[in-house]
């Protein structure tokens, strides 16, 4: 059992994948997939129970979970995920960027769905067992990584409306690709009509399944009108920016500033966001976090006030945006190609991320 108490790390019981997958295959199944399709061998796990707590640490082969069919997580979505990158550097070696975060955010992200947190101590244990056995999934070529998910489920058998009594830690690993494998492209956005992601004292600041299953009908629509990704505006007022279905959004402006939707309980919070944001002013730039609204971004894109948008989160990194779209406007960024500032930042960040430059930020953590 783990001491929650004391932020002991716990140890991770290892039992190996008798049938890894071979040298051969898993350099085929890295290569160039759609993002989060190939899994490494290995789970790490751990169990929660209200009399016990968290027990039970242990790396799995990879393989199906095993639920009963009346388990919270199925009927009434009792469940909290994460997203991280493990990035192989030029000499071999395996850096995360900035996990403690990404391990308070699900301990928040379960508080507001009424799971049991995990603690940060058993996050960090879970992800470093893991990458020991699976170290090899950990890709090299250009702008590649080992794609981490961690997530809590609620796993008791119970039809009654309430939290569960039992929760499963799962990590998975899938190993990513460039998610611009042609180069940088930037992104045409939908303006969602009459939906909404996230409302006051709603779970829009939690990272859960149920926001990702709320945005997946707007998200269809922003396709069926030739977009790649949703833009919400806030529920009360159908008026200002919030975020993409899983990216937040910042604009750049003529005068220098950059506008990014300040966090108001309905937005999530990126890792991403707030390294943007401390990269941007460390280079001296102002970055203004406050409400935009949607006429405010479209007239400001429309008259040049905005040069540059773009979108940003661990899977895409930083990412243009060179049009936004909606039953009444259709304005172009810029020159719809990428932008200076935008892709001078993207570079500083990968560069961090992949220990091209130094780390002066303090944001790597090394991991083998
Ligand atoms: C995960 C997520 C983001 C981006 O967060 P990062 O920590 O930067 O990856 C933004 N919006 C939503 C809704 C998300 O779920």
């Amino acid at each position: 059992m783990s001491d929650s108490t004391t932020g002991t790390a716990p140890t991770f019981a290892v039992t190996q994948n008798p049938a890894p997958a071979s040298a051969a295959e898993r350099a085929h199944r890295m290569d160039s997939q759609p993002f989060g399709t190939v899994f490494t061998d290995h789970l790490a796990k751990a169990t929660w129970t209200a009399e016990q707590g968290w027990h039970d640490h242990r790396i799995e082969p990879f393989g199906d979970l095993v639920l009963h069919p009346g388990a919270t997580v199925l009927h009434y979505g009792q469940q909290v995920f994460e997203g991280l990158k493990a990035y192989r550097w030029a000499d071999g070696s395996i850096h995360l960027f900035r996990p403690e975060a990404n391990a308070a955010r699900l301990a928040t992200s379960a508080h507001r769905m009424a799971l049991a947190p995990l603690p940060e101590a058993d996050f960090m244990a879970s992800v470093e067992a893991l990458l020991t056995v699976d170290e090899q999934w950990v890709p090299s070529a250009d702008e590649t990584s080992l794609y981490l998910r961690p997530m809590l489920i609620g796993t008791e058998p119970c039809l009654g409306v309430r939290p569960s009594r039992t929760v499963e830690y799962v990590l998975l690993a899938s190993p990513v690709g460039a998610y611009f494998p042609n180069g940088v492209k930037p992104v045409s956005i939908w303006v969602a009509q009459g939906y909404h992601r996230a409302g006051n004292g709603g779970t829009g600041q939690a990272k859960t399944a149920g926001n990702y299953a709320a945005s997946l009908l707007p998200q269809q629509q922003a396709t069926d009108h030739g977009c790649d990704q949703v833009l919400f505006l806030d529920a009360a007022r159908d008026t200002y920016v919030e975020e993409l279905g899983g990216m937040n959004v910042f604009a750049v402006r003529r005068d220098g500033t950059i506008w990014t939707p300040r966090v108001t309980g309905t937005i999530l919070e990126g890792v991403t966001r707030s390294s943007v944001i401390e990269l941007l002013r460390a280079e001296g730039r102002e970055v203004v976090e406050r409400d935009i609204s949607i006429t405010e971004l479209r007239d400001g894109i429309a008259d040049g006030a905005i040069q540059e948008a773009f979108a940003c989160g661990t899977a895409a990194v930083v990412t243009p945006i060179a049009r936004l779209v909606s039953p009444d406007h259709d304005v172009v960024v810029g020159d719809g190609g990428p932008g200076t500032v935008t892709m001078a930042l993207r570079q500083r960040l990968t560069d961090i991320q992949y220990g091209r430059a130094d780390d002066v930020m303090g944001w790597m953590r090394r991991v083998g």
